[in-house]
């Protein structure tokens, strides 16, 4: 089943219908239950909507028909709705998705030869304003709902024919929360949607194969390792507080020793289970041969990975990407300290959807709505003003 259905929420914006894809499992059982329905009609339901991708209750057919009837009548199980898709020459694919109230994100999809890691966003936007981050100059900003994160999820699955789940040869290997936003400040709608995707009667992504990026909310850092125990990535970029204060401004409120102990404390690290350390190579900020060596020490005894990441430029952005002999003699310090492989090589370049390059086109799109929104708004006023003058 890798029909692409692509009913919008748009459409069914202001129906009151219950939306299956914001429902976890205890979710769905009650909402059915109270129908009056036995709950194992919620895992048949559960099954076709989170293991074969189903979006109409009539391709539902252990179902009667007048239970389908009556779901139709009170649920539906939607998608956003994809406002564009590009693919870059290395075939990474970003789809730009529309929400019911029309605001926007991106998700992206990066293969590589082990795997396929899906970019998923948890915020339109983001409040925080880390100075070298596109996203952050995003005004427009608020959480996405359950359903708008796993319907992120949904649309790559359609997209790449990936239903139903347990089929061989998946390319949706790895789900990584480094899209918009900052998801530990949207932590009840990430983590119940994340539940639902590592359900094992549905999608049945691993912990181990899903990372949460956080720049550092250390309040919410504890339980997402008790509760979730996903792979856990945090933006560090700077090794002392005078420069994280500039460079990843929540640092003011959580400074480095406090991120630190939280990760040295994050539940079952392990050498299989470590923390990710992203680190954006800043020419002249961040870049030096002392800060390798620092980086190296502060993050001393915590099983570790860690991720030097070129820096993307976006327009108006005030970093230059470190130098590619300065980067690759960053990365030889850390590799001789026994860690593997660290630069992120970037993706997607050709289409932004490179790390900290989102909301290029959505703003773009934005910008060219408004003004032609303005423009039929100048066409309105000068036929207003031609037909007062006319009488
Ligand atoms: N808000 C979360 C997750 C999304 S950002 C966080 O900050 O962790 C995903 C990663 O891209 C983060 O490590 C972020 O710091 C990094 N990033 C942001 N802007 C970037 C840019 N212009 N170039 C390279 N990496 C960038
Ligand atoms: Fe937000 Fe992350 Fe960008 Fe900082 S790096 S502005 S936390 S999305």
């Amino acid at each position: 089943m890798s029909e692409i259905s692509l009913t919008t929420k748009a459409d069914t914006f202001s129906s009151s219908l219950i939306d299956l894809t914001g429902l976890d499992s205890d979710d769905l059982t009650k909402a059915i239950t109270d129908l009056g329905l036995p709950s194992f009609r919620a895992k048949q339901i559960w099954r076709w909507v989170w293991r074969h991708g189903i979006t109409r209750f009539d391709d539902m057919t252990d179902l009667g028909k007048p239970v389908r009837e009556q779901l139709s009548q009170l649920m539906m199980v939607t998608r956003p709705t994809i406002t564009s898709r590009q693919k870059s020459q290395d075939g990474t694919i970003k789809w730009l998705l529309r929400f019911a109230d029309g605001n926007e994100a991106e998700t992206v999809y990066i293969p590589d030869d082990d795997r396929g890691t899906l970019c998923v966003s948890s915020q339109v936007g983001c409040t925080l304003t880390c100075t070298f981050c596109h996203t952050g100059t995003q005004r427009l900003v608020r959480n996405l709902t359950v359903s708008e994160i796993t319907g992120q999820v949904l649309i790559a699955m359609d997209e790449l024919g990936e239903w139903p789940a347990t089929h061989d040869g998946r390319r949706l290997t790895n789900i990584v929360m480094m899209g918009m936003g900052e998801p530990l400040f949207n932590y009840d709608h990430v983590s119940k949607a994340l539940n639902i995707i590592m359900s094992g009667e549905g999608i049945g992504l691993s912990k181990r194969r899903i990372t949460l990026s956080t720049s550092g909310i250390v309040p919410e850092i504890a339980r997402t390792g008790a509760e979730l125990g996903v792979n856990l990535a945090i933006s560090l970029h700077a090794t002392n507080d005078a420069l994280r204060d500039v460079l990843v401004p929540i640092n003011r409120k959580y400074p480095l020793k406090d991120l630190i102990k939280a990760c040295r404390d994050y539940p079952g690290l392990s050498n299989a289970r470590r923390i990710t350390w992203e680190y954006v190579m800043l020419d002249g900020v961040n870049d030096t041969d002392e800060d390798a060596h620092a980086l190296l020490k502060l993050i001393r005894g915590i099983p570790s990975k860690i991720n030097l990441i070129p820096f993307n430029p976006w327009p108006g952005s005030d970093y230059k990407r470190s130098t590619d002999d300065r980067i690759a003699h960053f990365a030889s310090i850390v590799m001789k300290a026994g860690y593997a492989s660290p630069v992120r090589t970037p993706r997607g370049e050709d289409i932004l959807a490179a790390c900290g390059q989102l909301k290029t086109a959505s703003e773009r799109l934005r910008k060219s709505q408004i003004s032609a929104q303005n423009e039929a708004k100048d066409t309105l006023k000068d036929e207003t003003a031609m037909s007062v003058s006319d009488n």
